[in-house]
C-alpha cells in the first residue's frame, strides 16, 4: 500500500555562550573531563543557580529569526529524570510559557514547517561506555551548557525535508552566532518523530521516536528504516507501537528503546530557585538589533549590491565562515567577481570537507593575490601557487611572487620579437593555420608564453600573436 510520511523534529542546538546556563563555569568544548564544573552545575546540596542572560537573549534571537512570537512571560521548570549523566536528577527546562512560541521555516519544496515553540535548558554530562574494565566513566564539563530545544509540529513528509530543515536551522544559528553547529561535536542534534498514514487520510499514525541523531546521513537513513518498518507492519495487518527506538549507526537500523514516555513522566514542577522573566519591548529590541545580516539578506546583497550571480551568491553563502571570508577579502579589495571567481576556484575547494570551517590563510593576503591577478602583475596560473604555497606553508603573497620569479615585466617589445621569430621559423605550422587548422593558435601562444615566463601576460601574447598572424594572412 501507499502510505504518507508524517515527520516532527525536536533538534537540541547547544548555544556558544561563553559560560554554561546557570553557573559560571566555561561552557567551552574539549576541555579535559570533569575540570569544568562547579557545586552547582553537579547539583551539590545548597548551591543555587543564576541564570545566564546571555543565553536568553540568544534564544529571543533564534525565535525572532524563525518568526516566532517570544513570550513577554517565561519561566522554568524541573524536569525529573534519573540517569547517571545528570547529578542534580533533574533538568531545568521550560514547559508551560517557553520564550518562542509559533514560528515557521519554510522549506525548497514549498513545505511550510510550524515551530511550536522554542525553550532553554540545560545540558546533561556525558557517558563513555568503552572499554573501561567493564565500567562507565561521566564527564560532567557539558552538565548544565545552555541548550535551545526547537519543537516543530509533524509538518515534514520526507526524510530529505527534515534533513532540509536541520541543515536550515543549522545554518540559520551559525549566521546569528548563537551556536556552532557543528554535527559531529554534538552541538546540534536532533530526536525525530516518525508515523505514517493511508494516503490522503486525516488521521495519523502511531509514531516512534527516535532519539540523538547527530548527522544528516543517520536522519537521512534511520527515517528510510523507520518508514520501511512501519509500512510492513501496516502491510501485513499489524499495529505500530508508539514508542521510543534508538538508530544503530553501523547496520542502519532502529530497534525498542522504551515505551514512549510522556510529559506527565517527568513530574515537572516548577522551578523555585529561579525566577521568571518578563521582557520588556526593549529587550525583545535590543536581541532583533543583534540579528545580522542572514543568509538569504547576504544573497541578497551579493547579487543586488556586488552584482553577482545568483548561483554564485547561493554557493558563497553556503556557509557562513566561507562568507565572511569572502565579505573581508571585498571590503580590502572591492572586486566582487573577480575575487568571487578565484575564491571559489582556489580557497573553497581547498577548505571543502575540513571540520574546522577555517580558512587558514588572512584575507588581506588573499585580496592581494586577487589584485596582482587582476592588475597581471602575476599571471592566472601562478596566483594558483601563489595561492598553494600559502595555504602549505604560509608566507606574503609579494614575497612569494617574488621568490619564485611570478612577477610580470611586461616587455611588449620582447613580445613582438620572440612572435615574430617564431612564426618566420615555422612557415608551414602558419600555412597550416590559414588551412583552417585553428588550433595552431594555441600552440604558437603555448610556446611563447613558456618561452617569456614572467615578461608577458597571456593578453598581450595574444594581442601580439593575433597581429603578427594578421600581417601572413594570404
Ligand atoms: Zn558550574
Amino acid at each position: 500500500m501507499n502510505y504518507d510520511v508524517v515527520v516532527g523534529l525536536e533538534i537540541h542546538a547547544e548555544l556558544s555562550t561563553n559560560t554554561k546556563a546557570f553557573c559560571t563555569c566555561s561552557a567551552d568544548f574539549g576541555a579535559d573531563p570533569n575540570t569544568h564544573i562547579c557545586p552547582v552545575c553537579t547539583g551539590q546540596p545548597g548551591a543555587l543557580p543564576i541564570i545566564n542572560h546571555g543565553a536568553v537573549e540568544y534564544a529571543i534571537r533564534a525565535g525572532l529569526t524563525f518568526d516566532c512570537d517570544i513570550n513577554r512571560y517565561t519561566k522554568f521548570e524541573r524536569k525529573n529524570y534519573f540517569y547517571p549523566d545528570l547529578p542534580k536528577a533533574y533538568q531545568i527546562s521550560q514547559l508551560d510559557l517557553p520564550i518562542c512560541v509559533n514560528g515557521k521555516v519554510e522549506l525548497s519544496t514549498g513545505t511550510v514547517v510550524r515551530i511550536n515553540n522554542i525553550h532553554l535548558e540545560e545540558d546533561a554530562g556525558k557517558l563513555f561506555h568503552d572499554d573501561f574494565y567493564g565500567q562507565s566513566l561521566a564527564d560532567y564539563n557539558r552538565c548544565s551548557v545552555p541548550l535551545i530545544e526547537i519543537v516543530t509540529e509533524p509538518d515534514m513528509h520526507s526524510a530529505e525535508e527534515a534533513v532540509e530543515f536541520v541543515s536550515k536551522i543549522g545554518l540559520y544559528l551559525k549566521y546569528l552566532n548563537v551556536c556552532d553547529a557543528k554535527m559531529q561535536e554534538g552541538s546540534i542534534r536532533a530526536d525525530v518523530n516518525i508515523s505514517i498514514k493511508e494516503k490522503g487520510s486525516e488521521k495519523l499514525g502511531n509514531r516512534t521516536e527516535i532519539k540523538n541523531l547527530n548527522s544528516f546521513r543517520s536522519i537521512q537513513r534511520a527515517i528510510e528504516y523507520e518508514v520501511k518498518r512501519q509500512s510492513e507492519i501496516l502491510d501485513n495487518g499489524g499495529t505500530v507501537v508508539q514508542e521510543t527506538r534508538k538508530f544503530d549507526d553501523t547496520m542502519g537500523t532502529t530497534s525498542s528503546m522504551r515505551s514512549k514516555e510522556n510529559a506527565n513522566d517527568y513530574r515537572y514542577f516548577p522551578e523555585p530557585d529561579i525566577m521568571s522573566i518578563v521582557f520588556t519591548e526593549e529587550d525583545i529590541e535590543e536581541a532583533r538589533r543583534n540579528i545580522p545580516l542572514l543568509p538569504h539578506q547576504r544573497v541578497d546583497k551579493y547579487i543586488n549590491e556586488y552584482g553577482l550571480t545568483d548561483e554564485d551568491a547561493r554557493v558563497l553563502t553556503l556557509e557562513k565562515y566561507l562568507s565572511d571570508f569572502y565579505d573581508e577579502t571585498v571590503a580590502i579589495y572591492p572586486q566582487y567577481k573577480n575575487v568571487s571567481n578565484l575564491f571559489q576556484t582556489e580557497i573553497m575547494r581547498r577548505v571543502k570537507d575540513t571540520e574546522e570551517e577555517v580558512v587558514p590563510i588572512s584575507a588581506e593576503g588573499f585580496a592581494k593575490v586577487c589584485e596582482m591577478t587582476d592588475k597581471n602583475i602575476v599571471n592566472r596560473n601562478d596566483a594558483k601557487t601563489i595561492i598553494r604555497i600559502m595555504f602549505e606553508e604560509g608566507g606574503e603573497p609579494e614575497e612569494i611572487a617574488k621568490a619564485n620569479n611570478f612577477i610580470v615585466v611586461e616587455d611588449a617589445g620582447e613580445t613582438e620579437k620572440f612572435i615574430e621569430e617564431l612564426l618566420d621559423s615555422n612557415p608551414d605550422l602558419v600555412k597550416q593555420y590559414f588551412d583552417g587548422k585553428t588550433n595552431m593558435f594555441g600552440f604558437f601562444m603555448g610556446q611563447t608564453n613558456r618561452a617569456l615566463r614572467g615578461k608577458a601576460t597571456p593578453t598581450l601574447v595574444r594581442e601580439c600573436l593575433e597581429k603578427a598572424l594578421d600581417k601572413r594572412k594570404p
